[in-house]
């Protein structure tokens, strides 16, 4: 007999678990459960479409799925197919990998009009996710408000300001490439609510926006007369003295130079939205569309013995897929010495009826294949009744 390991949420934190666990015990059987018919979460639902060398992770945990003791289970949703109580009954120990899928709210009057997006929903609708079919309209949006000042917020910023040459080797669905090639924008605003020496963005994803074909990237130098050497450890130090050195090159630019302008500033708490606009601590901005982008929310999961959460599930919504992959291998550990205190159990097979790693690989193949046609990587089939249909080989 051997131990039986569920990982819930076949994400990339799900994925560094699995294989956290082999390295230490590699007789174990895990069954990676996901609630869509495909694996690989934020690399899939998640990641900008652009960034392809990111989503390129995904060839590591195709690797695991390979392993004959590692299953995936599509379309097997917690709650309806299988209760935390069952998998608590059934496995030898439960790995809650369900990342963070709800986004934050800001707490200000408006937030709730229809042109106000969160990140998730709108990041998951360019990259095809089942249950994010419909995007905003984006037919007489010019102006957009993106809130924060992380890596999430380049990623909106940066995949708006795109032309469609430069997002042709990209896998956005092509209903929302299209409505942003066809949107008549003109400034996109990065917005932060504290001063430029506390962005969180990373070095590289910030220059990238100095690289786009269609935008210029503006900054305004008033608010980029601050002094990131005074605090912090040294690699934060160094990374927000090398972003204000960025910014000051987007002070530079020159405004008008290209038909997109994108924006950053600074101190602009948001006060409130309107229709056509955001109110700001630094004053009014006219906004066609507001995308939120402060961080996520997870959904509720039993927190009890044998239930081991990792990732985003269990810290919070910071950090790259890498630096996630410690974490899990930590956790993973963890996991190992409860087993290894247990004898397994027994029983009949728990999983019920799912889509398996061939009927995700059915998926793949077609998806690859309508890509190819059109020089893309693929074309995500973003209807749960044709993902399920093709998984199921109807
Ligand atoms: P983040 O880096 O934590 O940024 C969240 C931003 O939201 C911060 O600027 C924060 O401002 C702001 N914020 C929070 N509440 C707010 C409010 N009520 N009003 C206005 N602003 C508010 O998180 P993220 O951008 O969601 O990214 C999540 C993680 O994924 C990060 O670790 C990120 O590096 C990673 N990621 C990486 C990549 C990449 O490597 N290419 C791409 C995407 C994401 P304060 O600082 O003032 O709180």
């Amino acid at each position: 007999m051997t131990h039986r390991v569920a990982i819930v949420g076949a994400g990339p934190s799900g994925f560094y678990a699995a294989d956290g666990l082999l390295r230490g015990q590699p007789d174990l059987k895990i069954d990676l459960i996901d609630r869509l018919p495909t694996p690989f979460g934020l690399a899939r639902s998640g990641v900008a479409p652009d960034h392809q060398g990111t989503k390129a992770v995904v060839r590591q945990f195709e690797r695991l799925l390979a392993q004959p003791d590692v299953r995936f289970a599509g379309n097997v949703e917690i709650g309806r197919d299988l209760s935390w109580d069952e998998l608590c009954e059934d496995y030898d120990a439960v790995v809650v990998a369900t990342g963070m899928v709800v986004d934050r709210k800001l707490g200000v009057p408006g937030e709730d009009l229809p042109h106000v997006w969160g990140s998730w929903k709108f990041v998951a609708w360019l990259n095809g996710h089942p249950d994010f079919r419909h995007g905003p309209d984006l037919s007489a949006v010019r102006q957009v408000a993106v809130i924060g000042n992380g890596n999430v917020a380049l990623d909106v910023a940066r995949l708006l300001a795109k032309g469609p040459d430069e997002m042709a080797r990209s896998d956005i669905v092509p209903e929302a490439g299209d409505a942003i090639a066809k949107a008549p924008l003109t400034d996109i605003h990065v917005i932060g609510r504290r001063g430029s020496e506390h962005a969180s963005f990373t070095n590289n994803e910030l220059a990238e926006m100095g690289r786009l074909g269609r935008a210029v990237a503006l900054a305004d130098s008033a608010e980029l007369a601050v002094d990131a050497s005074a605090t912090g450890p040294t690699p934060e130090r160094l990374r927000k003295a090398k972003n204000l050195e960025i910014l000051r090159g987007f002070a530079a630019n020159k405004s008008g130079s290209k038909p997109l302008s994108v924006h950053f500033r600074f101190n602009a708490a948001p006060v409130a939205i309107r229709p056509g606009e955001i109110e700001l601590a630094c004053g009014k901005l006219a906004a066609d569309l507001v995308i939120t982008c402060i961080g996520y929310h997870g959904e509720e999961f039993p927190r009890r013995e044998g239930v081991f959460a990792v990732g985003w599930a269990r810290h919070g919504p910071t950090g790259t897929i890498p630096t996630n992959r410690a974490d899990s291998h930590a956790v993973a550990r963890d996991v190992l010495a409860w087993l290894g205190k247990r004898d397994p159990k027994s029983g009949p097979d728990p999983l019920p009826r799912s889509i398996d790693a061939a009927g995700w690989h059915r998926i793949d193949k077609a998806e690859v294949a309508a890509g190819s046609a059109h020089g893309r990587p693929r074309v995500k089939f973003a209807d749960w009744k044709a993902l399920l249909e093709i998984a199921r080989g109807d």
